[in-house]
């Protein structure tokens, strides 16, 4: 899967993009992630990006301009005007981050791996003109219900969310299954069965997890988790799963 990333600040994703599982899957040809400077589509002697918004209002604006020729330079065609528009092919998507945009979950990012491309568009200042999120980007998405300073973060986000889901990305396959905010289909693992039968209706979250040492500094892991009862630890994990999004998540 490849993934472009536009942005006025390219240098920002060596870290976050370079550690882990989004890192072996690149090494591994799983994904290929391009990072396009914003600042190559501009014209004038200061590489301008922005502008002052039309109606008045404080900030500044990112302009269409760069970001349509940015988004045609890497689609290697144009994306028509006014007149005609020409929608991107099935399989790319073309996405605006945004707080305004609709909420990306879990269900978005598995949609997304089964796309061939992501181009993620990475706002700054005050946002992005408006016709950019009409016409030039197929969705507007926002990472949660509060304002960064800039969607290079939350393209970063998409980006690790949606390579963790590309077959081969993760070593162990059958762990995107048994997740948060994974509805389980039937399980290959016996003692996963009695969890993913009674995740069907609702998203649960991550049953908790222990591991060695057995007691710490007083605390003790479960009895039910070193029994070595298969039934009875599946049957303990979800409920504890379904307690804690209760606790945690009663929305879910
Ligand atoms: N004026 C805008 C916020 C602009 S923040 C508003 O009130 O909605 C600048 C840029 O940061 C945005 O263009 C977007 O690309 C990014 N951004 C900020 N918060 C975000 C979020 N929750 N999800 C995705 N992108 C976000």
């Amino acid at each position: 899967m490849r993934f472009d990333l536009i942005t006025i600040f390219p240098e920002f994703f060596a870290g976050p993009l370079d550690h882990g599982i989004v890192r072996r899957a690149k090494e591994a040809g799983i994904t290929e992630i391009i990072v396009q400077d914003l600042r190559e589509f501009t014209k004038d002697r200061h590489r301008t990006v922005d502008d002052r918004p039309f109606g008045g209002g404080e900030g500044m604006v990112l302009k269409p301009e760069p970001l349509f020729e940015a988004v045609e330079k890497l689609l290697g065609r144009g994306v028509g005007d006014a007149e005609k528009r020409v929608p991107p092919e099935t399989g790319t998507a073309i996405v605006l981050m945004s707080a305004a945009g609709r909420l990306f979950t879990q269900e978005t990012a598995r949609g997304y791996a089964k796309l061939e491309r992501l181009i993620l568009i990475c706002g700054r200042y005050e946002g992005v003109d408006e016709r950019v999120a009409e016409f030039l980007a197929t969705e507007e998405i926002s990472v949660g219900d509060y304002v960064l300073s800039g969607g290079e973060l939350p393209a970063a986000i998409v980006v690790d969310a949606v390579t963790r889901l590309l077959p081969g990305a993760l070593g162990n396959e059958a762990s995107t299954e048994n997740e948060s905010f994974s509805q389980l289909k039937a399980s290959k693992s016996a003692n996963t069965a009695a969890i993913s039968q009674s995740r069907q209706a609702k998203l649960l979250l991550d049953f908790p997890h222990y591991t060695r040492p057995a007691e710490y500094r007083g605390w003790k892991v479960p009895d039910v988790l070193i029994g070595g009862n298969h039934a009875e630890v599946a049957k303990w994990r979800h409920q504890q799963a379904a307690e804690k999004t209760r606790r945690n998540r009663p929305d879910l």
